[in-house]
């Protein structure tokens, strides 16, 4: 087995996702040495684009949230990326046909009262769940038979029920308009990972801390750096896919076994003659059941290629297979279009992909749900350990978990706090 030379490191950075990669450039702008070591063939992580027929299509992160604070907007223009804006305000269908804009304004608004209510109810000391803020129909009557679609909404969105999220933690979350980056999000974040160092196929199994430097260990090789920053998901993590010598402080365990994985999977799905009129990208939602229901993002860049968005409760209940579930996914998907818009209609849909996080060995989930009473989880994981190693990727930002650009802030908090260090 190789060892990456007799000297040190300053800095290896495990996983090449959105944070590996945003502390990959932070460390070549401080001419630090480093190297990002990566399980996969690829970058990207949960953020990832495929080429379908010459239509980029995301089967991880899509939209870029939270534009104002998102760190990716501002370096769009370099990459030369086109940005639209998400529309705002969604369209709603029943039993096929499409409701007021009313109905729309209302829904928006329950989502606001939901959030008011975690703000004003919900502390990381006394917490509750996303469920318990919702405005109910004696609160709010407007929403008459569209309550369970929106307890849908959160639990789809959360990637688990509403009553398993922590109110505070979603209260906490920046706010804002979304964009869309043309050609795709992983796109993005792939252009942005060009010229760094990575190692490929490279899976680190063992960290060992116990003295200076920390050495890593992968099938291939070792690598002995001075500072070490983990951006593998804390669902990976949880699962002891990678031994720790000595073993990580509590603080931290207790941290990473906090967490819930998110379910949230895209069914890409090809439909010439669709009946989502309202123009490119728009996130539409169905009324239905609180747990078996679909969204779906249509006319994906103007295309025919449309998202099927699948996931909370529904998906976390599933027991079966990865085969099983993708099965499942597509199935939950047929039937609510089937339910809206006859069966003759959907037989023109062509399902081009299924994707399985939950399963994926290097994800284990789509992101971290804290739930509650666990928020500040993010914030221990935060902490370094003896000035030796950091954990930075969606789990450890507070204000956008879940998130490329959380991911993104917390790959460039990590270098900065070591470079103070180094100086
Ligand atoms: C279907 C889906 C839709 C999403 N939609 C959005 C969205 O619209 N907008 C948004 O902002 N976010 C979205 N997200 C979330 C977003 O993708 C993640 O928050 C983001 O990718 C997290 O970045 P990260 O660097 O923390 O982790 P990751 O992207 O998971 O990167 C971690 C890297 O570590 C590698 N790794 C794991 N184990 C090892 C190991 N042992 N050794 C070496 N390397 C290892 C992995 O292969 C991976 O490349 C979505 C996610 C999914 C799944």
């Amino acid at each position: 087995m190789k060892t990456n030379s007799d000297k040190p490191l300053d800095v290896a950075i495990i996983g090449a996702g959105p944070a590996g990669i945003a502390a990959g450039r932070e460390c070549s702008k401080n001419q630090l040495s480093f190297k990002i070591i990566e399980a996969r063939n690829r970058v990207g992580g949960r953020a990832h684009t495929v080429d379908f027929n010459g239509q980029a299509l995301d089967l991880g992160a899509h939209w870029m949230h939270m534009a104002a604070s998102n760190p990716l907007v501002p370096h769009t223009k370099a990459c030369g990326v086109e940005t639209v804006q998400s529309a705002g305000i969604y369209p709603r269908y029943k039993d096929g046909q499409r409701q007021s804009s009313e109905l729309s304004h209302n829904l928006h608004e329950a989502w606001a009262i939901t959030e008011a209510n975690a703000q004003s109810k919900a502390s990381a000391a006394h917490d509750l769940s996303v469920a318990e803020c919702m405005p109910t129909l004696e609160t709010y009557p407007q929403l008459k038979d569209w309550l369970d679609t929106l307890a849908f909404g959160y639990s789809l969105y959360s990637g688990r029920a509403a009553a398993e999220v922590s109110a505070f933690d979603y209260a906490r979350v920046d706010d804002g308009e979304n964009l869309f980056p043309k050609g795709g999000y992983g796109s993005l974040v792939a252009k942005l990972a060009q010229n760094l160092p990575i190692e490929f196929d490279s899976v680190v199994t063992s960290i060992d801390w116990s003295g200076e430097p920390i050495r890593l260990e992968t099938a291939k090789e070792r690598f002995k750096a001075k500072k070490l920053i983990i951006t593998i998901p804390v669902m990976v993590l949880a699962k002891g896919e990678v031994k720790f010598i000595p073993p990580l402080p509590k603080l931290h365990l207790n941290a990473i076994h906090a967490f819930k994985p998110a379910a949230y999977e895209h069914v890409v799905m090809r439909w010439d003659d669709h009946p989502f009129k309202d123009g490119a990208d728009q996130l539409t939602l169905f009324n239905g059941d609180r747990i078996r229901n679909i969204s779906v993002l249509a006319e994906i860049e103007g295309s025919f290629y449309h998202y099927i968005e699948v996931g909370g409760q529904i998906l976390t209940d599933f027991i079966g297979t990865a085969e099983q579930k993708k099965a499942f996914s597509i199935e939950i998907a047929m039937n609510e279009l089937k339910r809206h818009f006859g069966p003759e209609r959907v037989k023109q849909i062509e399902i081009m992909h299924v994707t399985d996080w939950w399963n994926d060995k290097y994800s284990a989930g789509s992101w971290s749900v804290a739930p509650p009473g666990a928020a500040l989880s993010r914030e221990a994981l935060q902490t370094p350990i003896d000035n030796k190693i950091w954990f930075a990727g969606e789990a450890t930002s507070p204000n956008q978990w879940g998130t490329v650009g959380g991911a993104w802030l917390e790959g460039e908090r990590a270098v900065r706090h070591i470079v103070k260090l180094l100086q």
